[in-house]
């Protein structure tokens, strides 16, 4: 596990600035949720995070170090996506294993690993089927499973559950709860959905229009709320 750290962000794609100038800090090995209206820059940050952005200006640390001009794949970070495009005509195994093969890791290696992750997961039994033969939780469970066998540093998740069922939605949560346990690892997590972001967060950061409103524990943005917009956002969870 490791600290993010983002110093003095700006980011703007040609004339619209979508971050302006954004300072955080993830705390190493926290649960970090990210929250605020659609288009306020969450997955942009989370995009710079990892690479797959260059921010205008600023610094991206990770573990201490700069990796702002680094690639992905140096960054020991992994992304989880709300569309989890696993392969169709690979196995759940060879899905979960598809990284570690690009990587070259050893097969004893992946072997173990894939197995270490499926059972995590609960995964054990379906190793041999097809993404169409699994329910919508279980292929979100292989998605996850991809980014574990990576043993990344930080996870980051982008509104991982918003194509599930409410009640799919509910289980999963206890899920990552519990991985985010086992896995002593540093998870940053978008989200829109309150009840996700008060029930998962260490930390909750509350973004508006590209800025920062508050960071805090949610009993502390729930009590202590320095906005109307956060109080208008956290406030009374049904
Ligand atoms: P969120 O994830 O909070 O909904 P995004 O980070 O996806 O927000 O987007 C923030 C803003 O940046 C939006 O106005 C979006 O249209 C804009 N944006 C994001 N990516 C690009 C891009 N590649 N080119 C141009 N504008 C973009
Ligand atoms: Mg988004």
């Amino acid at each position: 596990m490791a600290e993010v750290r983002l110093e003095s962000i700006s980011k703007s794609f040609g004339g619209l600035t979508v971050l302006p100038d954004l300072d955080l800090t993830v705390p190493e090995g926290s649960f970090t949720v990210l929250v605020g209206p659609s288009g306020c820059g969450k997955s942009t940050l989370l995009r710079i995070i990892s690479g797959l952005e260059m921010p205008t200006a600023g610094t991206v640390r990770i573990g201490g170090q700069d990796v702002t001009f680094d690639e992905p794949s140096k960054r020991g970070i992994s992304m989880v996506f709300q569309s989890y495009a696993l392969y169709p005509h690979m196995t759940v195994a060879q899905n979960i294993d598809f990284g570690l093969r690009l990587a070259k890791v050893p097969a004893a290696e992946r072997q173990t690993r894939v197995a270490e992750a499926a059972r995590i997961l609960a995964l054990t039994d379906y190793l041999d089927r097809k993404p169409s033969q699994l329910s919508g939780g279980q292929r979100q469970r292989v998605a996850i499973g991809r980014s574990i066998v990576r043993q990344p540093k930080v996870f980051l998740f982008d509104e991982p559950l918003s194509n599930l069922d409410a009640a799919l939605r509910t289980q999963m949560r206890v899920e990552l709860a519990q991985l985010h346990q086992s896995l002593d690892a540093t998870m940053i997590y978008v989200t829109h959905d309150q009840v996700e972001a008060m029930t998962l967060a260490d930390q909750i950061v509350v973004m508006n229009a590209g800025r920062i409103e508050q960071v805090g524990a949610p009993m502390d943005l729930y009590d202590r709320p320095q906005t109307a917009f956060v109080a208008g956002f956290i406030g009374s969870p049904k």
